[in-house]
């Protein structure tokens, strides 16, 4: 199994609240991992230290062999971009451009980092956009969408940069209830064209059903791990057995 994220004893603290707390855990190619635990545990500034939008205190974040940040002592600024190009994040919240097209919103980041144009990239735009069932979109303004329709312009951007994973953090809490589908099967459909994923989510049918590595967090570390059936079906930690009956 080829390994596509190392993490290793990583502890982020903000001021004197120490939130992450020795962290450490692998994800593998193709892996889909449901990150899960209650409110503050410290699921999101993981995925944070992950693709540098927060910078950790210690430990060590290894990303297809290449060390983001050893024993504590970051990559190069160049080091760091080239590393964190390979992943895509979806955020609750969609954070499109509301200024935008759907189509400028894919093609934004291809041109500036990756200077593409032209024709083949219009050609990705629209097959990101088939991939999510939202083509006849292209020229629409974010906000004449749905929330599950941005959080699928939101995927298939993510997906233009052709990441090796896609981290989301809760990408459909911000949603109506009867829009969560749309979003989760699309995020199925990735996960089964072996799409490498963390996923931080509430959804538990989703964790059970089409992750294959359940992480619970709580306050700061992972205290339990294992598949969706050692977790769900044989808990062995009382904390994961009391967040599991507080979520269902
Ligand atoms: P979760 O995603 O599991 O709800 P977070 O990672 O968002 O947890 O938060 C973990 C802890 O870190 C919380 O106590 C939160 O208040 C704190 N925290 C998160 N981001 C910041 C920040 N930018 N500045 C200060 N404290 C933060
Ligand atoms: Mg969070």
């Amino acid at each position: 199994m080829e390994e596509i994220i190392n993490v290793f004893n990583l502890n982020k603290s903000f001021d004197t609240n120490h939130v992450l707390k020795g962290v450490s855990f692998q994800v593998n190619r193709g892996d889909v991992v449901a990150v899960i635990g209650s409110s503050g545990s410290g699921k999101s500034t993981l995925l944070r230290c992950l693709i540098d939008l927060e910078k950790a205190d210690s430990g060590t974040i290894t990303m297809e062999g290449k060390d983001l940040m050893k024993d504590g002592v970051y990559a190069s600024q160049n080091e760091i971009r080239s590393i964190i190009m390979k992943m895509g994040m979806v955020f609750q919240h969609f954070n499109l451009f509301p200024h935008l097209t759907v189509r400028q919103n894919l093609e934004l980041a291809p041109k500036v980092v990756k200077k593409e144009k032209g024709e083949a990239m219009d050609m990705r735009c629209e097959k990101h956009l088939a991939q999510v069932g939202l083509l006849e979109k292209i020229d629409a303004m974010p906000s004449t969408l749905s929330g599950g329709e941005k959080q699928r312009v939101a995927i298939a951007r993510a997906l233009m940069m052709n990441p090796d994973i896609l981290l989301f953090d809760e990408p459909t809490s911000a949603l109506d209830p009867e829009l969560t589908g749309e979003v989760l099967n699309v995020m199925q459909q990735l996960a089964e064209a072996h799409m490498t994923m963390i996923v931080v989510t509430h959804e538990m049918s989703f964790a059970r059903e089409v992750a294959n590595k359940i992480l619970f967090m709580n306050d700061g570390i992972i205290l339990e791990e294992g598949t969706p059936e050692d977790i769900f079906e044989h808990p062995k930690n009382d904390r994961t057995k009391e967040f599991l009956s507080s979520i269902t």
